[in-house]
């Protein structure tokens, strides 16, 4: 059977032209960029130029790139080096109640740690209200951390406005910009951002590298001590075959976004309308327009997102019920609570996500499905309220 994946928010495939560039830094430039031979300057080429593009995807300086092994270690870096460098100012961090599963971890570590945390509801989309950020903001604040866009529903946050009010109160601003790199043209300047988290394998580059961003004036206390790589601020040889990859990766990501994100939102828009003009009773997770161009969120009265998934998976398409990262626990999705949803609705709900080699036939094969899986499943049910 032929497999239709449709879950890229959870994981990419790895670019074949991403592979091929990174292929000689394995075997050939193995270099070690600290080391000062000539093998090892390959190595350190390699990285500089890596950082160059890195900081240009994302319209920063070189030296505020830091490598990282994925966006969990950025957002550790990014949050509790930068709570623990400044704790002397103030120990008050606001999150907004749809960060990812990550961010909610460290608050609660924080918290442990004698930390004040803070956060901030969503409206019924998804979007941060910004007078309740404002009205949370005290003397003790140090740090706001709202995430560039929900990984889940996809909501697009205000984030000039999050900056802007950020610069005003004098509090630094992080991102997590996972969700949205690739999708949306992110300007750490224009933004107001001060520190934010990527990933690699959200470009299509390997897994398992990331970066944080940190300007200038917002510095961050190390949390891995050894050899003082990267400013001193993540010590360890760095993965040099992983950073090319990932700079690889940003390269094609900025050449080809506006092309591929035109044609993920006909997919979306597509998808979006056909499902709730075809399907009774069903209903869209986020914000209708200020939405990532990949995500189409739905729910559906009566049935469970997880027998829905099961179903596809029967027809081998794979899609979601939410984030990767939380799929293990029965737990509904806090960021599908937060925008109000009952337990039943948010259990009921279905995520699609649309990547770079998804063709008009995936879409056609979801589309043609989710009729024939909500009826049959919905036949079942003994909570749909027309049985
Ligand atoms: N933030 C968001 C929004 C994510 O979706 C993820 C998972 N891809 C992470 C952070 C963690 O990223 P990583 O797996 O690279 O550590």
């Amino acid at each position: 059977m032929k497999q239709v994946y449709l879950d890229y928010q959870s994981a990419k495939p790895v670019d074949p032209r991403v592979v091929e560039g990174m292929k000689p830094y394995f075997s050939e430039k193995y270099g070690n960029p600290s080391a000062l031979h000539s093998i090892g300057d390959e190595g350190t080429e390699a990285l500089e130029e890596s950082r160059k593009t890195i900081a240009r995807f994302i319209n920063a300086d070189e030296d505020e790139i830091i490598f990282t092994s994925g966006a969990t270690e950025a957002i550790n870096l990014g949050i509790i080096g930068y709570a623990l460098k400044n704790q002397k100012k103030g120990n008050h961090i606001i999150i907004s109640e749809i960060e990812h599963i990550s961010i909610h971890n460290i608050a609660k570590h924080l918290e442990r740690s004698g930390f004040e945390i803070s956060k901030v509801p969503v409206d019924q989309f998804g979007r941060v209200n910004l007078r309740k950020l404002e009205q949370r903001i005290t003397d003790k604040t140090i740090l706001i951390s709202v995430g560039y866009a929900s990984n889940e529903i996809g909501t697009i946050q205000p984030i000039r406005e999050i900056g802007k009010l950020a610069e005003e109160k004098g509090v630094a601003f992080h991102s997590d910009a996972v969700a949205a790199e690739g999708l949306l043209p992110i300007d750490v300047k224009r933004d107001g951002i001060h520190l934010m988290a990527l990933s690699s394998n959200d470009i299509y580059g390997p897994k398992g590298v990331g970066v944080l961003y940190m300007r200038k004036k917002f510095r961050v206390n190390p949390l891995i001590i050894g050899g003082g790589q990267e400013q001193g601020l993540r010590s360890g040889s760095e993965d040099v075959p992983g950073i090319v990859g990932m700079s690889l990766a940003a390269e094609l990501m900025q050449k080809e976004m506006p092309k591929e994100v035109k044609r993920f939102t006909s997919y979306r828009d597509r998808m979006i309308r056909q499902i709730l003009e075809e399907i009774p009773d069903s209903h869209l997770n986020g914000h209708p327009t200020e939405r990532l161009a990949s995500n189409t969120h739905v729910r559906f009265d009566g049935i469970e997102g997880e027998s829905i998934l099961l179903s596809f998976k029967d027809r081998g398409i794979a899609i979601s019920t939410g984030s990767a990262c939380t799929s293990k626990t029965l737990e509904p999705s806090h960021t599908l609570i937060a925008t109000g949803l009952l337990h039943e609705e948010a259990h009921g709900s279905l995520q699609i996500t649309t990547g770079r080699f998804n063709t008009d036939q995936d879409i056609d094969s979801v589309l043609e499905f989710v009729p024939e899986i909500v009826t049959r499943l919905r036949e079942l049910s003994p909570i749909y309220k027309s049985n």
